[in-house]
């Protein structure tokens, strides 16, 4: 089968035609519908994560389960299914507590080295899948059967992207009707977190991003203003859109430690700064202590979006059957597998919104 390695960090993906990996007693084997590009593989790729390269990128994707292993319980042959970046049981301790984002199983699930190299190493997948691949296998804990006339190239951004981004809004910062929001960082997560932001009811929208389409494309998805960073501090320009208070709620969805103290420093006193970028393994950031302790600000990570996939991965399908979540308007762009270094350089140059290899 094909599939797409990251053999050296920042280096062209490489495609090779590999053996398929076995199916132990709790993996599931999918053929791959498709699969997004998303920061996170981008990351993996140059060598800014913990991840140890030979890797398949690759964890934003949907397809149909072709083999199950004895011990399989979730899902069956012929069911459509939703890949997960982030695992779940649905059994340990942070699984019955609402936090199935911090699975157990996670690590070890995401962790596996699934893949046989020609030179004769082994290859892992981003967080457990590997889906530049025409097929992946991966734990049970990794996929959720679901029922959708969603295509394809839609339904896999709810793998990642969209569910971290709706989700930072809705499940973490818990966004409020007539609110005020600002967003930093307006790719594929960023978007989602102001779709996110529009469904919770905020009444301004504030979309920040260097890139003149992003900023554009993020009218469109619920944003009510656009700050270019380029026309001078954005602090300022989110203060003098929200009478000079700052927002109530700020996102930082670029993982820059600049841009987290930004955040920060655009929330109003009392608001909630959400902190949802990726960032390179070892970042820090300062933050005056003084004015952190007494602004009454709320400084909180949100992995995966605070998503819980067995109960989200439905109803965020169900937001995009609604029309409340706009998935057409994410895909800028439809590549084939062969063109996955071409997907990869548009994310690299923030071309776009997301784009997705359709298999
Ligand atoms: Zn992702
Ligand atoms: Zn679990």
């Amino acid at each position: 089968m094909r599939v797409a390695v990251a053999y050296e960090a920042g280096a062209p993906l490489a495609l090779e035609d590999l053996p398929e990996p076995k199916v132990g007693p709790r993996d599931v084997r999918v053929r791959i519908a498709a699969s997004g590009i998303c920061h996170t593989d981008l990351n993996v790729i140059d060598g800014h994560s913990a991840l140890p390269l030979p890797i398949v990128p690759g964890h934003e994707a949907c397809g149909t389960v072709e083999q199950v292993g004895a011990d399989v319980r979730r899902v069956r042959v012929g069911d459509r299914v939703l890949a997960s970046v982030s695992p779940a049981c649905g059994s340990c301790w942070w699984c019955m507590n609402g936090m199935s984002n911090h699975c157990e199983r996670g690590p070890s699930v995401q962790q596996k080295k699934r893949f046989a190299l020609p030179d004769g190493r082994e290859a892992g997948a981003v967080c457990g899948c590997g889906s530049f691949a025409e097929v992946m296998v991966v734990d049970e804990a990794s996929v959720v059967a679901v029922q959708t006339d969603l295509v394809d190239e839609q339904l896999a951004l709810l793998g990642c992207g969209v569910t971290t981004g709706v989700g930072a809004a809705l499940n973490t910062a818990r966004v409020t009707p007539g609110s005020s929001v600002a967003v930093i960082g307006c790719g594929g997560v960023g978007q989602s977190v102001i779709q996110g932001a529009r469904i919770a009811g905020a009444s301004t929208i504030i979309a920040v991003d260097l890139s003149p389409g992003r900023r554009q494309a993020s009218l469109g998805l619920g944003a009510t203003h656009t700050v270019d960073p380029a026309d001078g501090d954005p602090v300022e320009q989110v203060r003098a859109l929200t009478e000079g208070r700052g927002a109530d709620f700020s996102f930082e969805v670029v993982g820059r430690p600049e841009l987290i103290v930004q955040a920060f420093d655009m929330a109003r006193i009392e608001g909630a700064v959400t902190l949802v970028g990726m960032p390179a393994v070892g970042a820090t950031f300062e933050l005056p202590a003084l004015r952190a302790t007494f602004s009454g600000k709320r400084l909180q990570g949100s992995a995966v979006g605070g998503s819980q996939i067995l109960r989200d991965f439905p109803r965020y399908i169900r937001m995009a059957e609604a029309g409340q979540i706009d998935l057409a308007s994410m895909v800028s762009r439809r590549i084939t597998l062969d063109e996955v270094n071409d997907g990869i350089g548009a994310l690299r140059d923030a071309e776009g919104v997301r784009t997705v290899i359709a298999l």
